[in-house]
C-alpha cells in the first residue's frame, strides 16, 4: 500500500487519486479550498436558494437527516443562514442506535417538519445478507434508501432543491465524483450505488417492493429539481466543525467512557446513527487494508488536530477495531453464525494481507514504512482532543 505524503490515506480506497507528488485528492481539495473565493461561493448558493424560493413550493428544499452531526448543521444552515423553509427526511435505519434516536428527536425539537421513510425491515435484512455474501458490503441497501429518500420526497411534493452534505470527490478525494462539484444530483454515479437497483435486488422481490430504493430520475430531471452539496459552497464545512456546531444545538455524542479499541474510533462524534457501522468498517479494513481510524486521522491531520506521527500511531492501534459484541449482533441480524461470518469476510480479504502463524497481518503498513517516533497512548490523545 502506498500512502498520501500529507495525510494517511492509502491508495487502496476505490477510485482515490493522487498527484505526482503523492498527495491524495482530499488533501489537494484542502489546498484548493485556500484559493476559493468563498464569498462568491456563498453568493452562488444564495442565488440557487433564491431560485428555489421563487418556485413557491410548500417547502423550498429537502434535507436528509440521520442522527448524526452533519444533518443538524445542514438543516440549521439552510434555514437560518439561507432563510429557506426545509422539509427534513429521515430514512430510518434497520436498527437505530439510542444516540441516533435521541439526536433525531433533538432535530425535531429545533423546529422542523420531518418525514420518516422506513423501508420494509425484513426485506432490508435479506439484502444485507445478500450483499454481505456477494460484495462484502452489507450496508449498501441502506445507502440506496438514504440516497433515494430526498429525491423521492422532492419529486412527490415538487420541492425544487435537494441539499446534501459533502461531495466525496472533494472530501475523500475520489475521482468519480470530483467533476460533480456542487451538483448533488450526480450522486448516482458514485461507486457505492452505481449498480442499478433492479440489477442489485430485483430477483429478491418485484420492483414495487423497491420503491424506496430508487428515485424516478426522469421525473426529477423533467421537473428541473436541483441538488447541492454544501461542502462545495460553505467554507466552514468539516467533520469537526459540524460536530462542534451541532453539539451547541443539542447533538449527543458517544460518552467519555467509549471504548476506542472496540469501536475503531478515537473521536466520539462519528458513527452515531447506525447500528452495524463497526462491522462495516471492519469489512472495509479486510477488503482495502484501512478502516475508520484512518478516515478520522486523515480529517484530523488536515484540520491540524493531530500530527502525522500521532495519526500513524492511532491507525496502528485502532484501525479495524470491532468488538465481538458488534459481530455477534450483526450475525444475529442476518441469521448466520460467527464461523460463517469470518469465512465470508475472509473471502473478500485484499491482497495487502498475509497470513502469519494463523494471524492476518498487513504487508508493509504505514507504521512499518514510517515507524512511530513519539510515545503516545490512545487515551492521552483522546483527552487532549476532548471530543
Ligand atoms: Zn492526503
Amino acid at each position: 500500500m502506498r500512502y498520501c505524503t500529507k495525510c494517511v490515506q492509502p491508495d487502496t480506497r476505490p477510485n482515490v487519486f493522487f498527484n505526482e507528488q503523492g498527495i491524495c485528492g482530499a488533501c489537494l481539495w484542502e489546498e484548493e479550498k485556500k484559493k476559493i473565493d468563498w464569498t462568491a461561493r456563498r453568493q452562488d448558493l444564495a442565488s440557487i436558494c433564491q431560485w428555489a424560493k421563487a418556485q413557491k413550493a410548500p417547502y423550498d428544499c429537502v434535507i436528509g437527516v440521520s442522527g448524526g452531526k452533519d444533518s443538524t448543521f445542514q438543516a440549521l444552515y439552510m434555514r437560518d443562514e439561507m432563510k429557506l423553509r426545509p422539509l427534513l427526511v429521515c430514512s430510518e435505519p434497520c436498527q437505530t442506535t439510542e444516540i441516533g434516536a435521541k439526536n433525531l428527536e433533538n432535530i425535531k425539537n429545533l423546529g422542523f417538519d420531518v418525514i420518516t421513510l422506513s423501508a420494509d425491515k425484513e426485506l432490508l435484512k435479506q439484502f444485507f445478507k445478500k450483499d454481505f455474501y456477494r460484495i462484502g458490503n452489507p450496508n449498501r441497501a441502506s445507502e440506496y434508501c438514504v440516497y433515494s429518500s430526498v429525491f423521492i420526497i422532492a419529486d412527490k411534493f415538487d420541492i425544487p432543491l435537494i441539499v446534501n452534505g459533502e461531495n466525496p470527490g472533494q472530501t475523500l478525494g475520489v475521482y468519480d465524483m470530483k467533476a460533480a462539484g456542487g451538483d448533488a444530483t450526480q450522486i448516482w454515479a458514485s461507486n457505492t450505488v452505481k449498480e442499478k437497483v433492479i440489477d442489485a435486488y430485483a430477483d429478491d422481490g418485484n420492483l414495487e417492493a423497491l420503491f424506496l430504493y430508487q428515485p424516478n430520475m426522469t421525473s426529477i430531471i423533467r421537473k428541473g429539481i436541483r441538488g447541492v452539496w454544501l461542502s462545495n459552497y460553505v467554507q466552514e464545512w468539516g467533520q469537526l466543525h459540524n460536530a462542534k456546531f451541532s453539539m451547541r444545538h443539542g447533538l449527543s455524542i458517544h460518552p467519555e467512557s467509549m471504548e476506542p479499541y472496540a469501536k475503531g474510533l478515537y473521536r466520539r462524534f462519528y458513527a452515531l446513527d447506525h447500528s452495524f457501522r463497526e462491522v462495516n468498517q471492519l469489512l472495509k479494513y479486510i477488503k482495502f487494508g484501512f478502516g475508520f481510524t484512518t478516515d478520522q486521522a486523515c480529517y484530523d491531520i488536515r484540520d491540524g488536530e493531530i500530527s502525522r506521527d500521532e495519526a500513524i500511531f492511532l491507525v496502528k492501534e485502532l484501525d479495524g477495531g470491532c468488538g465481538t459484541l458488534y459481530i455477534t449482533s450483526f450475525c444475529q441480524l442476518i441469521d448466520i453464525d460467527e464461523g460463517e461470518f469470518w469465512e465470508v469476510a475472509n473471502s473478500f480479504r485484499g491482497k495487502m494481507w498475509s497470513e502469519e502463524k494463523g494471524k492476518w497481518v498487513l504487508d508493509n503498513p504505514i507504521w512499518e514504512q514510517e515507524p512511530v517516533k513519539g510515545t503516545y497512548t490512545v487515551r492521552d490523545i483522546m483527552s487532549r482532543l476532548s471530543i
